[in-house]
Parts: structure tokens; C-alpha cells; sequence
């Protein structure tokens, strides 16, 4: 069975879209999955140290409380395990520097930097560790990861052939279409956790009110008939695959039981509180035991830490180092 691998970076709030895009298809699915909270990817830029330490636990809770079963699959966080920065190093020695500089994150976001910190760099290598030591098959990304997917099978490549083989050769694969959510208030781009604006992004931890409000405020278009048209209609496009992603009714479907924007905002509204109540329920919950969140937190390292050992074990003596 393909492996698939999945990390959520405790920087921003999780919305509607990473639960409707990455997290529902984990629960639902039945493959062999690790999930991570990849806290070491909230070290790149400009952060707040107890920011990523407490959101690094509010993540974890909110994955448990949608439903993910950390006994199905591998759940950790990533600095919890030290076997990613071990084979980070390792990897960096298998990558040329040219390489790194050409990841177009990289140049994007520097650009947008005063001071730009070396794993700003080197993430992509990190994400490739990541990556490579759970043997994983298949990363579900959208495009703007894919190049880093690449390069972490272009590491592989070029390491098995070096030094013989060692690791599993992974690669990208799309998410549903479907499962893109847009921002509400500029809906040709993603909804995201670090861009979007309040407005536009639907937490999951949002009351119900503030739903309502954004859902009634999201940005249509100035047609007056409701079409499931992506390209000429994104907007209303968007509010139909929320509703069809909370409901599980084909969109186009459901553009047919409209006659005007109000009506399927009431309907897009009413559907995410639906959906996001008794996950925000269980939440409340799980957050009032923060000790059991860790307990299972620690148990999902040890595991990981099993698999992810055995991987830089071959990888260290693939490569040269004598066993200690
Ligand atoms: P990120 O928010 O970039 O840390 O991504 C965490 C996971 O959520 C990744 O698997 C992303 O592909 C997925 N994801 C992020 N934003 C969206 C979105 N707007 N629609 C669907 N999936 C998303």
C-alpha cells in the first residue's frame, strides 16, 4: 500500500481548507499515512517562540478532534523525532547550493525579507528529510510544494545512485480538485493560512457568528444567476465547492437548487457550522486534557522515532560513517 505523508505548519490558523483538502481525506481514507506537526518549518521566518509552541499544541488537538486516529496512523511532532534534522545534514551534503537557490519559495519569499535566515534556504532539504525518512511513496501537495516534492526525489535519486540505495523514491500527487478552497474575499487565490486575510479564511476554530458573517460577505460577482462556472465565476464557484465538500453533493448539482447568492450563502453557512461544531466541540474537550494531547503526542515519536532510525542508520553507512 502507497504511503502518504502530510505536515501542517503551526504557523497561522487551520482552516476550512486544510481540513477539506488534506485532513478529511486522511481521516476517511484507509492508506498508511504519517502526519506531522512540522514545528521546525515555523523556524524560517521572523516567529514568536511560545506562538509556535502553543499553536504546535493546538494543532495536534484540532487533528485529534476531526477525527484523525493516532493509532491508524503515524502522528508526531516533527522536532520530536531528531532523526529529521539528522538527515537533513546528510541530505545537504547530497544537494548542490545552486539547487536550493532555484526553489521558487525560496526566491519569493526572500525577496520579501530584510534578513533572510539560512533555512529559509534550506527548508526544501528538511521537507526532502521529511520526506524520505518514512519511506514515503506519495505527497499530496498543491502547486506551489510541488518543486519541493522534486527535489526531494531528485535527492533520492541522485543518493541512491551515489551511494547505493537507500531510499524510497517518492512523488507529488494532486490533491481532489475539489478540495481547493479559495480565500472568500479573492477567490483566485487559496485560502491560506499565512496570506489570507481574516475575512477570507475560515478557521476552524471560527464561532459560528463569525462564519455567518464571512460566508454572508464573501466576494460573488456581479451576475445574478448561480452557474458552477470556476473560471468565469470563481467566487460562486468557491461557495458551491464548500457546500458540495460539507455536504458531499456534486456542485454543479447544487448550483441548480439556487435562484440567488443570498439563498446559497445561507446554505454555505449553515453547512460549515454543521461541519465545524462537533469538531470545535470535541476541541474544547481534548483542550481541557492537554496532558492526554501529549501523552499521545510522545507515544506517536517513539514511533516514528523506530521507523525514522532505521532510515538514517542506512543512510549514514551508506554514506561513509563509521557505526558507533
Ligand atoms: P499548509 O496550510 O500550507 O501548512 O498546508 C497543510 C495542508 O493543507 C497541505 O496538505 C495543503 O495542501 C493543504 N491545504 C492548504 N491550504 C489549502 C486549501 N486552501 N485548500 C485545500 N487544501 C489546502
Amino acid at each position: 500500500m502507497a504511503r502518504r505523508l502530510t505536515g501542517f505548519t503551526p504557523s497561522g490558523n487551520l482552516h476550512l481548507g486544510n481540513y477539506l483538502g488534506a485532513l478529511r481525506p486522511i481521516i476517511e481514507g484507509t492508506g498508511d499515512t504519517v502526519v506531522f506537526i512540522s514545528d521546525l518549518h515555523a523556524l524560517t521566518l521572523d516567529h514568536d517562540p511560545a506562538d509556535v509552541r502553543d499553536r504546535t499544541l493546538e494543532f495536534a488537538t484540532l487533528l485529534l478532534a476531526a477525527g484523525l486516529d493516532p493509532d491508524a496512523c503515524l502522528f508526531m511532532v516533527q522536532s520530536h523525532v531528531p532523526e529529521h534534522t539528522e538527515l537533513h545534514y546528510l541530505l545537504e551534503c547530497a544537494t548542490g547550493y545552486g539547487e536550493a537557490q532555484r526553489m521558487i519559495q525560496f526566491k519569493e519569499k526572500s525577496r520579501r525579507q530584510q534578513q533572510v535566515r539560512m533555512s529559509l534556504l534550506t527548508y526544501p532539504i528538511l521537507m526532502a528529510a521529511d520526506i524520505l525518512l518514512y519511506d514515503t511513496d506519495e505527497v499530496p501537495v498543491g502547486d506551489d510544494q510541488s518543486q519541493h516534492v522534486e527535489l526531494a526525489r531528485d535527492i533520492a535519486i541522485r543518493f541512491n545512485g551515489r551511494y547505493g540505495d537507500t531510499f524510497t523514491v517518492p512523488r507529488a500527487v494532486n490533491p481532489p480538485v475539489a478540495a481547493r478552497v479559495m480565500d472568500l474575499s479573492s477567490p483566485t487565490e487559496k485560502m491560506s493560512k499565512s496570506t489570507s486575510s481574516a475575512a477570507g479564511a475560515l478557521r476552524l476554530l471560527d464561532e459560528p457568528d463569525a462564519v455567518r458573517r464571512k460566508v454572508m460577505r464573501a466576494v460573488t460577482d456581479t451576475g445574478t444567476t448561480v452557474t458552477y462556472d470556476p473560471a468565469g465565476s470563481p467566487g460562486v464557484a468557491n461557495l458551491l465547492d464548500i457546500l458540495a465538500g460539507c455536504t458531499g453533493a456534486r456542485p454543479d448539482d447544487l448550483a441548480a437548487g439556487f435562484d440567488r447568492y443570498g439563498e446559497l450563502k445561507k446554505a454555505v453557512a449553515d453547512a460549515v457550522v454543521d461541519t465545524l461544531t462537533p469538531i470545535q466541540d470535541r476541541y474544547r474537550k481534548l483542550a481541557a486534557q492537554p496532558d492526554h494531547v501529549r501523552d499521545v503526542l510522545r507515544a506517536g515519536a517513539a514511533r516514528a522515532r523506530a521507523a525514522a532510525g532505521a532510515t538514517v542508520d542506512r543512510a549514514k553507512a551508506a554514506i561513509g560513517l563509521l557505526p558507533a
